[in-house]
C-alpha cells in the first residue's frame, strides 16, 4: 500500500500528519511526501532562491525522518498557487507517478489561500489522473482507482468564522510523538521565521498543544485529526480506522 502526502509548504506535513504517516509506515505502508512550494517567502532576511535552497534540504531531511521513499518539491511559489490547467496537470502527473492508495492534503477551508487551493488541486487530481485521455505531459500510465482522500486539520483547528473543525477520524500518535518532533525540528529556518514574523518561539510546543487537544478527544495523550472525503467517487470505508485502530 502507498500513501502520498501533498502539502502546500515545507513543514505542513510534519505539523499536520507526520504522526499518522509514521504509524502507517510501521504497518508497512510506503510513504511519499510532496510540497507545492519550496517555501520561498518564508524568510525575513534571505531572498527567495536562498531560503528555497535551505528549505528544500530541510523538507527532504524531514521526509527521511518519516521514512519516506521520496520527497518531491513541485516548485510552485508561496502565495502564488493557482487553480489553472498547467498546475492541475502537474499534480495529476505526480499521482500517476506515485499511484497512491491513500492521499493526505490540507482541508478545503483553511487559514490561507495556498492551503485551500492545494486542497482543491489534490482533490481534482485524484479524479483526473485516472482519465486516460487527460494528458499530464508525462509518460506514466493513468491511475487505476480513485484513492482514499483525507484532509488534515486546518492550522489552528478552526474555520474562517472561528468555529472548531469537525473530524471524521482521530489517529493516536502518542507512541510516535518523539519522532514527529524530530521531523518537525528539521525545519530550523521556519522556526526562526515564525519567531521573527509572528513573535512565536514555540514551534514544536504549539504543534504538541494541538495534538494534545485532539488526543483528549480520543482519550489518549496525542492524536491527529482528519476528515475523509466521502463524496463520489472516493472510497468511503475509513482506511485509517481499519489500519491504525
Ligand atoms: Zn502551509
Amino acid at each position: 500500500m502507498i500513501a502520498l502526502c501533498v502539502m502546500p509548504h515545507p513543514d505542513d506535513c510534519e505539523i499536520l500528519c507526520a504522526g499518522t504517516l509514521l504509524r502507517l509506515a510501521e504497518q508497512g505502508v510506503k510513504i511519499h511526501v510532496a510540497t507545492m512550494t519550496a517555501g520561498d517567502k518564508g524568510s525575513m532576511s534571505l531572498p527567495p532562491e536562498k531560503i528555497s535552497a535551505i528549505r528544500r534540504v530541510e523538507a527532504a531531511n524531514a521526509a527521511k525522518h518519516l521514512g519516506a521513499s521520496s520527497y518531491t518539491c513541485l516548485e510552485f511559489e508561496d502565495l502564488s498557487i493557482v487553480f489553472d490547467n498547467p498546475t492541475r496537470q502537474k499534480i495529476a502527473g505526480l499521482l500517476r507517478k506515485i499511484k497512491p492508495d491513500i492521499i493526505f492534503t490540507t482541508p478545503p477551508v483553511d487559514y490561507m489561500a495556498d492551503h485551500e487551493i492545494t486542497s482543491s488541486l489534490v482533490r481534482d487530481a485524484c479524479f483526473n489522473a485516472s482519465v486516460p485521455n487527460y494528458h499530464t505531459g508525462t509518460d506514466d500510465a493513468p491511475t487505476q482507482k480513485i484513492p482514499y482522500l483525507y484532509y488534515s486539520d486546518p492550522i489552528g483547528g478552526e474555520d474562517l468564522f472561528g468555529d472548531k473543525t469537525v473530524t471524521s477520524v482521530l489517529v493516536n500518535i502518542t507512541t510516535v510523538m518523539d519522532r514527529k518532533v524530530e521531523a518537525l525540528s528539521c525545519h530550523a529556518s521556519q522556526r526562526e521565521w515564525l519567531r521573527e514574523q509572528h513573535g512565536i518561539d514555540e514551534y514544536v510546543d504549539a504543534m504538541k498543544r494541538w495534538a494534545a487537544v485532539r488526543g483528549a478527544e480520543l482519550g489518549v495523550t496525542f492524536a491527529e485529526g482528519f476528515r475523509q472525503h466521502l463524496g463520489h467517487p472516493h472510497p468511503t470505508e475509513c482506511l485509517l480506522r481499519k489500519l491504525l485502530w
